[in-house]
């Protein structure tokens, strides 16, 4: 039978080099990763032996085993879970890398990960670990359920690539074959892995079991040791999530925790409850601590873990969570959902609709009771997951009052590092003021220093600061308690019309000017309520998109097109009055051109764009420079 060799995905290479070379702590969890593995491989065939009587006949009883033979220095973990074809295998583990391992490779970059190990646990870079404990692994796996069909052996010695062969294996399932480091060799020590085994893999729902030795007195001679190889199971295997709230110590929640996740981190809150009435289910699950690096991509996985009486039915069934809860990780355990439930039939069904009520109420009101009980930690919670919770005030329309309570916001006047409420945002609104204004800008410093606000700042207006890309697009049409939310950078704001009408007769022909001059750059040139000090201004019309989010579309790969804007000018800023002056004395003047050119660039550069031909602008600049020093006989 031929060996093929098979190079590593190039992701996969380097992540394999940051295992071996970088990361010290914690190398224990590969354990818990072969397991967690193994664990969801029998689940899997558990599933697929209510409909395959073959799959039961064949396997017999649910277990993981382990093996640990000192003289050779080889760790076996053997499961009889749904094992892998051979295609399935090569993709698993070499050609096919975790989505968003290259932003993590990135991000790892960056940071010295020895101090940081926690991150590689982000990206559930499971199997991989082994390579920290073991200088050769072989896996040996042959797929559940078809009778008569051979195996597939990979190895590797992490060196850039791998070698698959077809072998005879007797029993469907995985063997995960470990040759341990000379300086690893503490893991083959039986009292060792016990203890990692009671650490973290307690709650695995089938016995991870291995065999011991043990003394015993001889049957046959009164009196005589002899030793005997007993097969022992080391783990408690209780459904954590059945068992009473009472009798769950805080570590077995956490590690319980990392085993739906991947996480590393302990979670933030735990939230375990069942419910009883018209439907009847039990829900365990965490609000993590930290956001992982994935949470907006396309392919993050989404949703909790389903078990129907005990048996996974899925492990991220979307449809018992809204899109902005995508953040909740945990399992939910029916009694009323049939076992062979498909996720077709998971679309239109009333239990799961019941759930996902149930789960998104729970979770609003745990946020809620968070806020006003412990704003500290509902603080590390928002600034992690406020960004993905106020989706919800797009697409949620029953709940956006309840999710428009838990936001917090920068604002012109939230204090140092404080946030503000919109409840609090009303408490000090003016009294004629007839809106709540926000602005979107890349970050607070700009937002704070933008000429936009400059009539707002003016009367004392509180102006909320939104820096997340999608900001508009979720606050742009909404109200709070009947007042409309209105963005400072968009449409017409009319706070002080005082003597507009008088400034538009005496500039009414100057603006002409300026609109037919720029007349390929914008839609419009008008009169400025939002200007005091600055000259003009960028901004867009009322119905159009807010720049920010057609940076984020564009990024996204949507095609945009990039909406004309209009041009606001300050009638009480001295410029104006010299424009007009100059294009009295001449309106066909070079001068006036350049002035209008200046002018579009200064408003461009104040929203934080670049000078629409920058060479040109610098020309323009040096040329008042030098004018402005001869005149001034500063030369
Ligand atoms: P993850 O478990 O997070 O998907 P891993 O790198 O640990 O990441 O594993 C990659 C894939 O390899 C798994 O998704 C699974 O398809 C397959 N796999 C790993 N271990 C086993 C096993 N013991 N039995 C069957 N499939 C396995």
């Amino acid at each position: 039978m031929t060996v093929q060799t098979m190079e590593f995905k190039t992701e996969i290479k380097q992540l394999l080099d940051l295992m071996i070379h970088s990361l010290y702590s914690h190398k224990e969890i590969f354990l818990r990763e072969l397991i967690s593995n193994a664990s969801d491989a029998i689940d899997k065939a558990r599933y697929e032996s209510l409909t395959n009587k073959d799959i039961i006949v064949k396997s017999g009883p649910w277990k993981i085993k382990i093996k640990a033979d000192k003289e050779k220095g080889i760790i076996t973990l053997s499961d009889n879970g749904i094992g892998m074809t051979k295609d399935e295998l090569v993709e698993a583990l070499g050609t096919i890398a975790h989505s968003g391992t290259k932003e993590f490779l990135k991000s790892v970059q960056s940071k010295d990960i020895k101090d940081a190990p926690e991150l590689i646990g982000q990206f559930g870079v499971g199997f991989y670990s082994s390579f920290m404990v073991a200088d050769k692994v072989i896996v040996l796996t042959r797929q559940a359920g078809i009778p008569g069909n051979s195996g597939t052996k990979w190895e590797s010695t992490a060196d850039g690539s791998f070698t698959i062969n077809e072998i005879e294996k007797e029993t469907p399932g995985t063997d995960i074959i470990l040759h341990i480091k000379e300086e690893e060799k503490k893991y083959l020590d039986e009292w060792e892995l016990r203890d990692i085994i009671r650490k973290y893999s307690d709650y695995i729902e089938y016995p991870v079991v291995m065999d011991v030795e043990r003394e015993q007195e001889s049957a046959i001679e009164k009196g005589k040791k002899v030793k005997v190889t007993e097969e022992e199971t080391l783990n408690s295997q209780k459904a954590i999530w059945l068992k009473d709230k009472t009798e769950i110590t805080e570590n077995e929640y956490n590690e319980f925790y990392k085993h739906v996740s991947h996480d590393f981190h302990d979670p933030l809150k735990v939230i375990h409850y069942k419910a009883e009435g018209t439907s009847e289910f039990t829900c365990l699950f965490y609000l993590p601590a930290k956001a992982p690096m994935d949470m907006f991509y396309k392919d993050f996985k989404i949703g909790l873990m389903l078990y129907v009486k005990r048996v996974q039915i899925m492990d991220h069934c979307e449809q018992l969570l809204p899109l902005y809860l995508r953040f909740i990780k945990g399992v939910v355990d029916s009694s009323d959902l049939p076992l062979n439930v498909s996720r077709e039939i998971l679309q239109s069904n009333r239990q799961v609709e019941i759930i996902k009520k149930n789960i998104t109420k729970k979770v609003l009101d745990t946020l809620a009771d968070m806020k006003k009980n412990d704003s500290e930690q509902y603080l590390l919670f928002f600034r992690e997951f406020g960004k993905v919770l106020k989706e919800g005030i797009h697409y949620d329309f029953s709940k956006k009052e309840t999710i428009a309570e838990l936001l917090l916001f920068n604002s012109t006047k939230s204090v140092e590092g404080g946030l503000r409420t919109l409840q609090e945002y009303l408490d000090g609104m003016k009294p004629e003021q007839d809106a709540i204004y926000y602005i979107t800008a890349p970050s607070l410093n700009e937002a704070i220093g933008s000429p936009y606000l400059e009539v707002l700042r003016d009367k004392d207006y509180e102006v909320l600061i939104m820096t997340d890309e999608v900001d508009d697009f979720i606050f742009n049409h909404f109200e709070y308690k009947g007042k409309k939310m209105r963005s400072a950078t968009r449409g017409e704001v009319a706070i002080d019309s005082g003597n507009k009408e008088e400034a538009k007769k005496q500039y009414a022909k100057l603006i002409d000017v300026i609109k037919a001059e720029l007349k390929d750059d914008v839609k419009d040139v008008r009169l400025s309520g939002r200007l005091k000090d600055s000259p003009c201004c960028l901004v867009s019309d009322e119905g159009d998109l807010d720049p920010n989010m057609e940076k984020l579309l564009k990024a996204m790969g949507q095609e945009v097109s990039s909406k004309k804007r209009i041009l606001e000018i300050n009638p009480s800023h001295d410029l104006f009055g010299i424009l007009n002056s100059v294009f009295e004395h001449d309106n066909e003047s070079a001068t006036l051109k350049e002035y209008i050119s200046l002018l579009y660039d200064q408003a461009l550069l104040l929203e934080g764009s670049k000078p629409k031909n920058p060479l040109l602008f610098t020309q323009y600049v040096s040329k008042l420079m030098i004018d402005h020093a001869k005149r001034e006989q500063i030369t």
